[in-house]
């Protein structure tokens, strides 16, 4: 059977990165993506906005929604401090099973914990499977409909204290219209756009900060 784009991309990880630095990894998926096939990670122009959001957050625990093949969860797990752990949602077996390898070529297992299933259901079982009380960073990378359902979601399950961030992708392209007009009206979260662009491309786009208010 012809191998995935997903699983060429692991390839390219297995062959040219080394084995225990995470920002070789990146590097070569960020290589790999812009010179020989377009994939959704969010890139490394976006990932410098992430990586500030998260070293503002400081978490102790993060979560993300969308794993891929686990480019933005290794990007975001580098930065962690001792003690701290990223919880990933993915719904898709294959790019769990190809993002379960790649984080482990990045030395990063042991922060990084990868939960296969849609968000909606992973979401209200935080708690009890996965002793989280809050949370402190959200990357929000799903798909776009979902981000407004899980941020109600989120709050309602109580996972959100004053000062928790969330981070939003691809505010602009494909776009996440609903998340936008919740966020911005809701009185409890403080929002900043940081414009940018689509990753590996020319195409405008923006990520969108929420802090939570409390
Ligand atoms: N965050 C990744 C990165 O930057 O490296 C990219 C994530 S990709 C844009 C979106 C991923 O979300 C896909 O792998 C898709 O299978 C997954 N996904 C979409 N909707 C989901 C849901 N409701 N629950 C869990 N995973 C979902
Ligand atoms: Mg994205």
């Amino acid at each position: 059977m012809d191998q995935s784009k997903e699983q060429r991309i692991l390839n390219s990880v297995s062959y040219n990165a080394v084995k225990g630095d995470p920002e070789s990894v990146l590097d070569c998926i960020d290589n790999y993506c812009s010179q020989k096939e377009w994939a959704m990670n969010v890139g490394d122009e976006k990932g410098v906005i992430l990586d500030k959001v998260v070293e503002e957050a400081d978490p102790t625990i993060a979560l993300e929604f969308g794993t891929y093949v686990g480019y933005s969860a290794i990007r975001i797990a580098r930065l962690l401090k001792p003690n701290a752990r990223l919880l990933t949602i993915e719904f898709n077996p294959e790019f769990a099973s190809i993002a379960r390898e790649i984080i482990e070529i990045a030395g990063l297992s042991e922060k990084i914990t990868i939960i296969e299933g849609h968000s909606q259901d992973i979401i209200p079982q935080l708690r009890e499977k996965y002793q989280v009380d809050k949370v402190d960073f959200v990357f929000l990378d799903h798909w776009k409909e979902r981000y407004c359902p899980d941020t109600i979601l989120l709050e309602e399950c109580g996972y959100l204290r004053k000062g928790s961030i969330l981070l939003a992708d691809n505010i602009v392209y494909p776009g996440a219209p609903d998340f936008i007009k919740y966020i911005r009206s809701h009185k409890s979260f403080d929002c900043t756009n940081y414009p940018s662009h689509l990753e590996y491309m020319k195409v405008e786009d923006a990520m969108e900060k929420a802090v939570y208010m409390g």
